[in-house]
């Protein structure tokens, strides 16, 4: 729901014909799952259709999607998927969607090939149409215009979207910063934002609130290039392994830079590393000396003072390849003492943990570890408070929802509108689920629709809560398992009960509780055989508080009890 703070006005009446709205399905409240719908009269594009990585707390579960509910009901009605750049965390979740409804997806060639894989290795390729874009291009999608601006993000080909809606124009920022000196060249297209701004006017303008609370600008990529040359030179003899993000081709560019202004070969490490090296080069966005890339095989062969590895694992997950090399078990390459590691990322907010236990395991294997925290070898691809004022002011929006955020992101970004003068009627802190009307009389909320987090594990599309929850209480309880065998009519309990547990308590001493523990049930047991209408139901009830309310008093425990009961007639 939007927060307190927020105007909440009636939805106009009349004027339905060109009222547009605008469905928030993920990105609102979490760094992950970004996904708007625009529904102008019953047509409906798509912004992004990005996964969630879960929470430590989300035990098992691969990737959290945005509930499609709303979306499915409606599902002959999508013209298609605007992408505003290729992470996962905006194109991830368009194979799930693309298992319910066929989809035409427009984007930069960088931001299609990177939605690519994770379609084709769902075998759902035939659902999906994609559609390049050029920078600047105009085109007729569904019932609007739609023209892709170029901006500069920590990947290349990332757009922001302006939309030539019937309530005039709604521009959604993409992920973005304002790097006046990019690896590329290719800037932040402000000066298209401005002529938008002041011919036509800008209705609505959504913009990305990652660094909202940060005062200043984000440093130029292009700064982090004499960072990482200076490393190279500094360490002449030593072999240097650095890891960043994968789809990351502006720092894999200077990485390479850095490699070849001090003579050495470049290898990758990692699967999507390779692929998208190859990817960069053949899409022309990353250049390289045909001598320099070489497979990670030939390496043995050359100095120390010659190596250079990029490898992917820079936010510490488990199977990674730097977790693997920094446990010395990694099939394609072992670290050695004087080895130079170079972190070249810095840990998205809840792999702290991860790329601490990382960075401790390389210190034990003896390397030199440079990352974020002491050299400037990583700078964030969002923009800070200087650029998102500028964007305000170069956008001079009627109206402002801050997206692509934890909540107190979007809520410093809305007071920042309000500093530089927005009516605070006119800024919207919205949520997940949230629903707002665009018409002649103004911006209103509709009626909020679904957009709980859908979990998935594995094959298993929305797990559900419930599912979690049981989870989190083995993980953190146990569980112990009672079987008991009745006799209905004779109300007899048979034999004893059956005591079993996992992850509970072990040796001599659940031995003793459990068998303590069975004597309760069979009090309990052999009372509730007495009842009127004693049944299975009740038996399993009577099973089940006798051995919790025990196991609670003697351990201050509550494991999940499980009681089995079997029947004979
Ligand atoms: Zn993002
Ligand atoms: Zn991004």
């Amino acid at each position: 729901m939007a927060s307190p703070k927020t105007t909440r006005r009636p939805a106009p009446q009349g004027d339905t014909a060109t009222e547009v709205k605008v469905v928030f399905l993920g990105g609102l409240g979490e760094i992950g799952r970004n996904c708007a719908a625009v529904e102008i009269g019953d047509r409906i594009l798509l912004i992004d259709c990005g996964v969630m990585f879960p929470e430590p707390d989300m035990l098992g579960v691969d990737v959290v999607i945005p509930d499609f509910t709303w979306l499915l009901e409606r599902k002959d009605k999508i013209d298609g998927v605007l992408l505003t750049h290729g992470h996962e965390d905006h194109t991830g979740a368009i194979r799930y969607l693309a298992s319910h409804v066929d989809l035409t997806v427009y984007g930069s060639a960088m931001s299609c090939a990177l939605a690519r894989p994770r379609i084709e290795d769902a075998h759902l390729l035939r659902h999906v149409t994609f559609v390049e874009v050029a920078d600047n291009e105009r085109r007729r999608i569904g019932p609007i215009d739609v023209e892709f601006l170029p901006t500069s993000h920590s990947v290349p080909g990332a757009h922001a979207l302006v939309l030539h809606t019937p309530q005039g124009i709604i521009l959604h920022s993409g992920d973005f910063k304002i790097d006046q000196t990019p690896v590329d060249g290719r800037r932040t297209d402000l000066a298209r934002m401005g002529e938008l701004a002041s011919t036509e006017g800008i209705r609505l303008l959504l913009s990305d609130s990652t660094n909202a609370e940060e005062p200043g600008w984000t440093a130029s990529e292009s700064s982090v290039g004499p960072a990482l040359k200076a490393i190279f030179r500094e360490h002449p003899d030593q072999r240097i392994i650095v890891s960043c993000f994968a789809s990351h081709l502006h720092r894999m560019q200077q990485i390479i830079n850095a490699a070849e202004l001090t003579g050495r070969k470049v290898a990758t490490l990692g699967r999507s590393m390779q692929r998208n090296v190859e990817l960069g080069l053949k899409l022309k966005l990353l250049h390289a000396r045909p001598e320099t890339i070489v497979k990670l095989e030939t390496m043995d062969k050359l100095a120390p003072g010659k190596v250079c590895v990029i490898s992917t694992g820079s936010q510490g997950e488990v199977t990674s390849a730097m977790t693997l090399l920094a446990k010395g078990s990694n099939r394609f390459l072992t670290l050695e003492v004087n080895d130079v590691v170079i972190l070249s990322a810095h840990p998205i907010p809840g792999n702290e943990f991860g790329v601490g236990r990382v960075i401790d395991d390389l210190h034990r294997r003896g390397v030199e570890v440079v990352h974020s925290g002491h050299h400037h070898v990583h700078v964030s691809g969002h923009a800070r408070r200087g650029e998102l004022s500028l964007l305000m002011q170069v956008t001079k929006p009627e109206f402002f929802i801050p997206v692509h955020g934890e909540f107190r992101h979007m809520v410093h970004h809305a007071e920042l509108a309000e500093q530089m003068g927005m009516a605070p009627s006119n800024v919207l802190v919205c949520e997940d689920g949230d629903v707002v009307k665009l018409s002649s009389t103004g911006l209103a909320l509709g009626a909020p629709v679904p957009a709980a987090y859908t979990y998935v594990d594995g094959n298993v599309v929305d797990v559900g809560g419930a599912v979690l929850h049981d989870r989190r209480v083995l993980a953190d309880e146990g569980v112990v398992i009672v079987a008991v065998s009745v006799d209905l009519k004779s109300k007899k309990l048979l034999g004893t009960p059956l005591i079993e547990a996992k992850g509970w308590l072990h040796g001599d001493e659940m031995d003793q509780l459990l068998a303590r523990g069975g004597a309760e049930v069979t009090k309990a047991v052999s009372e509730a055989l007495r009842e009127d209408g004693a049944n299975q139901a009740l038996i399993e009830k009577a099973a089940k508080r006798a051995l919790g309310r025990y196991v609670g008093e003697k351990t201050r425990k509550k494991p999940m009890v499980l009681p089995v009961v079997l029947v004979s007639s």
